[in-house]
């Protein structure tokens, strides 16, 4: 955000200044190639400024408050290999300002009038930084809907503050925390890693994941490890919110993701693993059939049997003022004029 917000407040400053005041070996037919050397140290696409680091460029760039500003010019040339840092700069950042003007047009003021002074999200969702994982795959319009807080591994301990904020301050009544198949930062902490960074290993060491037996399947453990995070974070939350359970205010659920439909029910199904500490697949079922109104499903009759096989779901006042509170929103919020514009 921060690197973003800077190239727009600084471009129309050094664009002129960089052309003209450039060193020679800095031209413009080699500013591209300079600045792709420097991308990764600066850690944006934008080469030290005159080939020189700012000031206080060799302190960490994280962990603290006292660390002194940095500055880099603006990448400015773009000719480069296919395969240069800044062409996949521009390429994005094309794509970032063509989809937001697309948005802008698909959502108007009545899209927004609901919401610009206030959020009333109804969920606060934790899931991994992840590329591959978006709220496209379970929430059309997230737009004061999802308190969306993401790392790696979606950890609660490491973003405390943020899943707190949204179930304390923005009292939402659902709290998901969705691992997801093929999650990298699972994988790596299935292994060593002790070569990783400090601010890596530390956002790592949180997790505890089982240990793979022998030399069984690589796969399945993977995925077994994937599904005992999301419990063990669900255990974490309940125990941190468990006042806000009791009282039916709060609904802590555990899903996965499965992006490589590695659990057969579809690539990018959400897998249901655990409802308020419940994980019986007996009791998940029946949570999910009667969140959908579909108790009949069950070959148990009606819905009051329904809800005896569900994990505790609160009583049905609290139904009701869920079910209220969310049509209230949608009405509120009118027409969205299409949602899907932000998506790709
Ligand atoms: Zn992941």
């Amino acid at each position: 955000m921060s690197h973003i917000h800077f190239a727009f407040v600084a471009l129309a400053a050094l664009i002129p200044e960089c052309n003209q005041a450039a060193p020679a070996e800095h031209a413009d037919e080699h500013a591209a190639e300079h600045a792709a050397e420097h991308a990764d140290d600066a850690g944006a696409a934008a080469s030290a400024e005159h080939g020189k680091p700012a000031e206080g460029a060799n302190k960490p760039a994280h962990g603290g408050g006292d660390v002194p500003a940095r500055k880099f010019s603006v990448p400015f040339a773009w000719e480069a290999s296919q395969d240069d840092a800044l062409r996949t700069t521009k390429s994005f950042m094309q794509g970032f300002f063509t989809d937001n003007a697309a948005y802008v047009k698909a959502h108007n003021e009545t899209f927004f009038k609901p919401f610009v002074q206030t959020q009333k999200p109804r969920a606060t969702v934790i899931t991994c930084a992840d590329s591959r994982v978006h709220t496209a795959a379970f929430d059309a319009r997230p737009e004061n809907d999802v308190f969306l807080v993401r790392n790696i591994g979606n950890q609660v301990v490491n973003a405390e503050g943020s899943v707190e904020y949204g179930v304390h301050h923005l009292k939402t009544r659902v709290l998901v925390i969705m691992g997801h198949t093929g999650c990298g930062a699972i994988k790596a902490r299935m292994g060593d890693i002790s070569k990783e960074s400090d601010a890596i290993r530390h956002e790592l060491e949180s997790l505890s994941v089982p240990k793979p037996k022998d030399k069984g399947d690589e796969r399945q453990a993977w995925q077994e490890a994937v599904v005992a995070n999301v419990n063990e974070q669900v255990a974490f939350s309940l125990l941190k919110f468990s006042s806000e359970v009791e009282t039916g205010d709060l609904t802590v659920v555990g899903a996965v993701y499965d992006l490589k439909n590695d659990m057969k029910q579809g690539h990018g199904h959400i897998v249901l693993v655990n409802v308020n500490g419940n994980t019986d697949p007996v009791k998940l079922t029946a949570f999910e059939k009667v969140v959908m109104n579909k108790p009949d499903l069950l070959g148990r009759g009606d819905a009051a049997d329904a809800k005896d096989g569900a994990p505790s779901l609160g009583d049905d006042k609290h139904d009701d003022k869920r079910d209220d509170k969310h049509d209230d929103r949608r009405e509120g919020a009118g027409a969205t004029g299409g949602s899907a514009a932000g998506h790709h």
